[in-house]
């Protein structure tokens, strides 16, 4: 079947009638592809499908949250069986008890924790928590690690670090922008001059262990244990956002894996099964600051959402119940990476691939290492955009940004992985002649 466009085309033009940008979430809008994007119907395993009812393999699954694809029949059972129950309550139900009690069995690190709507809620209140213990208002965080789109996050990259620190959106007020300090990610002396000169006023060090919003990087080794350290020093807070990493590389964070406790540890994506959800959580006697026990407000509405406690709980059983979900998972995205970069070596592509379990990122360069913002910037966007556009053509879903990773459910397939290849080859043959 040839991939045809025009109802896309003109839901687009409706779409960013009423929307800014045609989108409810920027990079939905393809802007940096030069494209419009594909309007989606409805979606069922590894597939999505858009409303010119072409099918695609789908690699983006969410950002993350679908680590058994789409509408898994245990999870869509779930969240059938919860909303006939009741859809919110804003009273605590039992539902949320079990849950939040399943997550905190998963983490080492973690005696409490309270549930928010989605990962930005969850980082939000995290580092006013780490503020409010620490009775101190900075916070470092590291370029191109995402936290949400909270004020304090957004920081220009690469400005200066001790002197200019800028906020990277209009509307942010340069006041919460001097609050947050941006280091370069695995730059320990970077991280050592912040804590010289600004030691006692540094509520929290806030970092996804592996950042997987500028690609996939990964921490030199022993910098994860130099931030755990150096913040104990000083009497700061560490916090790692495991809004992606959770439950994605093995059941619990990758702070298992690690074996570092920080202080706060915030999530959301996978424990939502695909419903809006967030999480933060820790030790109990900074915990026990958040209202009503302590004094930091922190609320919501929706929050423990019974059709979202549902969906997560499913989802967290599953990954449970699965013992090998986790490996085999890993082979499948093993495979395909192996499979493209076969093809990239072939035809001499420069390129650096980046994988962990099931997420990878590719970077088309060839400098010798990416460890930071820096270096992912070296990526060749021009390829990436021209690439993208042909794997879409071609039935592949893959994250409309060169800097976004791509995941890989429980629910690809062997003849999906091996669709998938045929259609890289072709869309490389085409990007490189
Ligand atoms: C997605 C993400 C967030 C923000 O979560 P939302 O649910 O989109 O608000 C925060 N931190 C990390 C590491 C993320 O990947």
């Amino acid at each position: 079947m040839t991939w045809k466009n025009e109802k896309s085309q003109q839901a687009f033009l409706r779409a960013k009638d009423i929307m800014p940008g045609g989108v409810n979430s920027p990079v939905r809008a393809w802007k940096s592809m030069n494209m419009d994007p594909v309007i989606l119907k409805k979606a069922f395993g590894s597939k999505v499908v858009d409303v010119d009812d072409n099918e695609y393999i789908d690699y983006i699954c969410s950002y993350g949250p679908l680590i058994l694809g789409h509408s898994h029949p245990v999870v869509v059972k779930a969240i059938q069986e919860a909303a006939e129950n009741g859809t919110t309550f804003g009273s605590t139900s039992i539902h949320e008890i079990d849950f939040c009690s399943v997550i905190v069995d998963a983490f080492p690190a973690m005696q409490k924790i309270r549930l928010v709507n989605s990962g930005t809620e969850a980082t939000m209140s995290a580092i006013r928590l780490a503020r409010a213990y620490t009775h101190r208002d900075l916070i470092l965080k590291f370029e191109g690690c995402y936290h949400g789109h909270a004020d304090s996050f957004l920081m220009k990259a690469g400005s200066g670090l001790l002197t200019d620190r800028i906020p990277s959106s209009p509307g942010v007020p340069k006041e919460t922008a001097q609050l947050t300090l941006n280091c370069s990610f695995n730059d320990t002396l970077q991280v050592e001059e912040c804590f010289q000169k600004y030691g006692d006023q540094i509520a929290a060090i806030i970092v996804e262990p592996y950042p997987a919003n500028m690609g996939l990087l990964f921490p030199k080794k022993g910098f994860l244990e130099f931030l755990r350290e150096i913040t104990s020093h000083y009497g700061s807070l560490l916090i790692f956002d495991e809004v992606i990493s959770g439950f994605r590389f093995c059941y619990g964070g990758l702070q298992n894996l690690l074996h570092i406790h920080p202080d706060l540890t915030t999530l959301g994506k996978i424990i939502g099964g695909g419903l809006p959800i967030g999480a933060y959580g820790g030790k109990e006697d900074i915990m026990n600051m958040v209202s009503p026990e302590g004094t930091v407000y922190q609320a919501g509405t929706l929050s423990g959402n019974p059709i979202a406690v549902a969906a997560g709980q499913a989802t967290l059983h599953e990954l449970k119940l699965q013992q090998n979900l986790y490996d085999d998972i890993e082979l499948q995205t093993e495979k395909l990476t192996f499979g493209i970069q076969t093809l990239l070596q072939n035809r001499n592509i420069p390129h650096i691939l980046h994988k962990h379990g099931s997420v990878y990122s590719l970077f088309f360069t060839s400098i010798p290492d990416v460890q930071n913002y820096h270096d992912v910037c070296k990526t060749d966007t021009k390829f990436f955009s021209t690439l993208f556009e042909y794997l879409t053509q071609l039935g592949i879903m893959i994250a409309p940004s060169p800097y976004e990773v791509s995941f890989i459910s429980s629910a690809h397939s062997e003849l999906d992985i091996s669709n998938t290849l045929l259609a890289w080859d072709e869309a490389i043959t085409k990007t490189h002649s």
